[in-house]
């Protein structure tokens, strides 16, 4: 825990915020709030953009030097590479230059437990959030789920619980974020654009551990053999695991908890809210969680209210939701895949009969794990956006393909070819930012197309 600074040690401070997204609007609003100078800089430049900036001194259209000259700190949005040549330029003129959760951190006194990993980092964290709050905890969740931490960290109170999804760009601008219990789910190929490779990748993952403390706890996934790796790093103490003991761990079918020498049954798998193989990890993640988090408070474990919240929590939208079933093809809008891993495992739900829409702005990951899965159980795979030639280059050996315009012409060519049984399901296996703003309004776009609204 920090302490909250005094609004008094930031009036008339001049600072920046580079990218006017969710969260530097955020940390905008934040700042302002408590009477520093705030200058704005973002890239865009249309209509909507100049709107949201109005209050404050600000740029549009790039990035200029205006950045950091006379600026003491200068707060990133995760959309901004760390590495940005007018960021290198503010740390070569020795200006501070910090991720917005590390401002947001500065700023919390509440108790805060942190989630990150390649997939499932918003499904455990909303999970989380909600077992937490039946075991009467006052949980709030912030960060990369869509609440930015400086909207939510910053009022909470010191005996609150903040269930923060963190995301690897957030934790390469930390600098003094120490979460009580810090967790890493998983680590697949994601992101190499910008982390360049997997070990750099998990590495920034890591981060989210480099200023734990003796009380502290490190949950691992040892079902990952990346993450579980990572475990070497950690006082061995320290470390809760999802999948093995110390932790939450599945045996003859019971979800169990605690240490191995005395070990607490919780529920059965078979009556976990969510289904599928990731979900159960999802589960366990949650349980680790909160093993830790009342080790860390000395707090009992609230045996019942974990049943509850697992038996009882639904799933977020746009992950393997079914937006529709019409003439007896279920329409799944799973617009959160944004990468291999996690569409592979979409496919891997359903045996055959899938009518698959793919694509979008494209990561450049190896596609051959998409191929294995698409090859028994996909009958055509409608590929959209930058990535559609990729994907189609990869497929067509094993699958039928067919490229098409937009969302709106694959949606209309699957309605057409789909028979009663079957799955249209639209997992991308790419980030959304060639068409849409994002991934929820790349979702949008699919409910309303199927379910007859325009797009
Ligand atoms: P994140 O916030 O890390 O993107 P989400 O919980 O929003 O994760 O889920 C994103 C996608 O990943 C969904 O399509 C979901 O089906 C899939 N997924 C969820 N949990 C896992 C997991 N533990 N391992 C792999 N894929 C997962």
């Amino acid at each position: 825990m920090t302490l909250a600074p005094s609004p008094d040690l930031w009036k008339g401070r001049r600072v920046s915020v580079i990218g006017a997204a969710r969260s530097g609007l955020a940390a905008a609003r934040l700042l302002s709030g408590v009477g520093a100078e705030v200058f704005v800089s973002d890239a865009g430049s249309d209509d909507g953009v100049a709107a949201r900036l109005r209050c404050w001194q600000h740029e549009l259209g790039g990035h200029t030097d205006r950045v950091w000259h006379g600026r003491e700190l200068v707060v990133t949005s995760p959309g901004v590479p760390w590495d940005a040549p007018v960021l290198e330029r503010a740390r070569a003129h020795g200006v501070e230059v910090i991720a917005e959760l590390e401002l947001a951190w500065r700023f919390s006194s509440a108790h805060v437990i942190a989630i990150t990993g390649s997939n499932g980092k918003s499904t455990t964290t909303a999970w989380l959030a909600e077992v937490l709050t039946r075991a009467g905890f006052d949980a709030r969740v912030g960060g990369n789920i869509g609440v930015p931490l400086s909207d939510v960290g910053p009022s909470a109170p010191r005996d609150a619980v903040l269930v923060v999804e963190v995301s690897s760009y957030q934790l390469e601008g930390i600098d003094t974020f120490r979460p009580r219990v810090g967790m890493i789910l998983n680590i697949t190929p994601d992101h190499l654009e910008r982390h360049r490779d997997l070990e750099l990748y998990g590495a920034a993952k890591a981060r989210i551990f480099e200023n734990i403390g003796p009380r502290d706890i490190v949950v691992l996934n040892h079902l990952d053999p990346r993450t579980r790796m990572l475990g070497a790093q950690v006082e061995p103490d320290l470390i809760r695991w999802v999948g093995a003991a110390p932790g939450a761990w599945v045996e003859n079918g019971m979800i169990w908890a605690g240490r191995g020498d005395a070990p607490v049954a919780l529920i059965p798998v078979e009556q976990l809210s969510l289904s599928g193989a990731h979900n159960v990890e999802n589960a366990l993640a949650v349980v680790a969680g909160v093993v830790s988090l009342m080790e860390v408070l000395g707090r009992a474990l609230p045996i019942e209210a974990i049943g509850e919240g697992l038996r009882g929590f639904s799933a977020l939208p746009h992950r393997q939701e079914t937006v529709s079933i019409i003439d007896d093809v279920h329409y799944i809008n799973d617009s959160k895949a944004t990468n291999v891993d996690s569409t592979r495992l979409a496919l891997e739900s359903y045996d055959r009969g899938v009518i698959w829409i793919a694509g979008g702005l494209d990561k450049g990951s190896g596609l051959e794990p998409l191929v294995q899965a698409a090859r028994p159980r996909v009958r055509k795979a409608l590929l959209i956006g930058q990535a559609a030639k990729r994907f189609e280059l990869a497929l067509s050996d094993a699958v039928s393909t067919e490229c098409c315009e937009d969302l709106a012409t694959a949606v209309i060519l699957a309605r057409e070819i789909s028979q009663a049984g079957d799955v249209v399901l639209f997992s991308p296996a790419c980030a959304s930012f060639d068409q849409y703003q994002n991934f929820e309004k790349r979702g949008e776009a699919f409910r309303r197309l199927v379910t007859g609204g325009s797009a």
